[in-house]
């Protein structure tokens, strides 16, 4: 993670201007490709990050960027993002890391086999080309795996990119277009005057603004509530793993049976336990509990529930007038869980089956909580009901891939350009209406 070296940098930025036309409140990969398309559009814009640009998801993610992101309705916005990715280092005028080297889901069972046949239609209907693959095509790609795979899903266009350089290039880039970028600030509240969004306090003074985007991934849910607006998020932790480096084998991200993997610039394996993660309890999930139980349910074979440090440190919060209340913010600057010793060990034991003429050895591992709605998809658009107020979160453990696409969708919505994509599917208003996308679709 590049955070240090820039959070020195926008520490000395100094205090927000007072007046902007649109405040950004979190510098994740949503957040600053959204400060930076507001600002190619020609509105003053400033973000404000509570720590360091991209410390939480943004640079945690295994750096994947996958088009065919659960449900077929999130397809369009993975294409999109594609495209841009293609050109993204062009555009923000330095390296991403950006290979387009294909993802592979890989099966060994029937029911595998059928979940890729509805992948492969969903997908063919929407024009992204997806190939069924047998265990002879999957030997073609990959002749070192070892393992009774049958069948594969494969996708050209997918690819993976740099987490560590992508969210720092998109704030860079914002700034270059005029935006002002500011680390270690706190937005405490959003200002609402007369039923429309004012502005935002920050803790290093207040910013006017008649637009303001929320993009405080795992924490928006925290800051909307207090003006009346209820997003269901939740976080969930999940381990990642960075082998030492070896020989380049592969350009593919792929997806086994309780591993997924892509082989970085460098050489080392990026690996994590595929949908295995940790529920740590919180004052989120315990409030949104019943609409998260089908996507537990689904995923129980991989998923643990703690409760520990995270939901004592929430419910000592929710006490009025004490300092654990009033430095909400302030103690919760830079978030960097356990990773899941358990879980390091297994994903490298089947790494290593799969690939055992490999010498490699653990170099790092680190966990991240991704953020989500219940039915998997973003909350994207406006509020109506506050004019002026937007939101870009829950991207849903596809935040990396579909950041950019997204980002563009936004500032096309609060600027009035023509939509590159439908924003329907990403409503806030879904959740009144219970019009949720089904969460038992795909295996994987
Ligand atoms: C382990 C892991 C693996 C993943 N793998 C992939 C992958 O391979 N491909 C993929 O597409 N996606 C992946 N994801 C998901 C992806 O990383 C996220 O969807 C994406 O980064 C979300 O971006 P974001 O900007 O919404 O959130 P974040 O990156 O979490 O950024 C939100 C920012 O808001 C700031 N903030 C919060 N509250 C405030 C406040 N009050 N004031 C100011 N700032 C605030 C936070 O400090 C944070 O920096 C993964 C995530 C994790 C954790």
């Amino acid at each position: 993670m590049l955070v240090h070296k820039t959070l020195y940098h926008h520490m000395m930025n100094g205090i927000p201007r007072s007046s902007v036309d649109a405040v950004v409140i979190g510098g994740g990969i949503a957040g600053c490709a959204a400060a930076y398309e507001l600002a190619r559009s020609g509105l003053s814009t400033t973000l404000v990050e509570k720590g360091a640009i991209g410390y939480e998801q943004s640079t945690r993610n295994w750096g994947w960027v996958h088009q065919q992101v659960r449900y077929p309705h999130l397809i369009p916005l993975g294409v999109q993002s594609v495209r841009i990715w293609n050109h993204l280092a062009e555009e923000l005028k330095s390296d991403v890391g950006w290979i387009q080297g294909g993802n592979l889901s890989l099966g060994f069972d029937p029911a595998d086999f059928e979940d890729f046949e509805t992948w492969h239609k969903d997908a063919a209907q929407q024009g992204l080309e997806t190939r069924l693959l047998s265990r002879e095509k999957i030997k073609e790609l990959l002749p070192e795996l070892r393992g009774e795979w049958t069948s594969g899903l494969y996708i050209p266009s997918d690819g993976q990119a740099n987490p560590d350089l992508v969210t720092q290039a998109y704030a860079n880039a914002a700034e270059a277009m005029g935006a002002s970028i500011h680390s270690e600030c706190s937005a405490l509240k959003i200002d609402v005057t007369g039923g429309k969004v004012s502005g935002v306090l920050t803790e290093r003074g207040q910013i006017n603004a008649p637009i303001v985007v929320c993009a405080a991934g795992a924490w928006s849910s925290r800051l909307l509530r207090t003006i009346g607006v209820h997003i269901p998020q939740r976080a969930v932790r999940s381990t990642v793993v960075r082998t030492t480096p070896v020989s380049p084998l592969t350009k593919i991200t792929a997806w086994g049976d309780g591993v997924t993997f892509r082989q970085d610039h460098l050489g080392r394996f990026i690996l994590a336990g595929g949908a295995s993660s940790i529920y740590d309890l919180d004052g989120d999930l315990l409030r949104d509990f019943k609409r998260f139980l089908p996507l537990a349910w689904r995923n129980r074979r991989w998923v643990r529930m703690r409760v520990g440090k995270r939901l004592l440190a929430d419910l000592g919060a929710m006490v009025p007038g004490t300092k654990a209340r009033r430095e909400f913010w302030q103690r919760r600057r830079r978030i960097d869980p356990p990773p899941d010793h358990a879980a390091v060990k297994r994903s490298l034991q089947r790494f290593q089956e799969m690939f055992p003429s490999l010498e490699i050895g653990v170099d790092r591992s680190w966990a991240g909580y991704i953020d989500s709605t219940p039915d998997q998809a973003p909350v994207l658009g406006a509020i109506d009901k506050i004019p002026g107020l937007h939101i870009l979160t829950g991207l849903s453990g596809h935040g990396f891939a579909l950041g950019p696409g997204a980002a563009q969708l936004l500032a096309d919505l609060i600027t009035g350009n023509e939509p590159s994509v439908d924003p329907k599917p990403f409503r806030y208003q879904r959740f009144a209406e219970n019009d949720l996308a089904p969460v038992h679709q795909y295996r994987r």
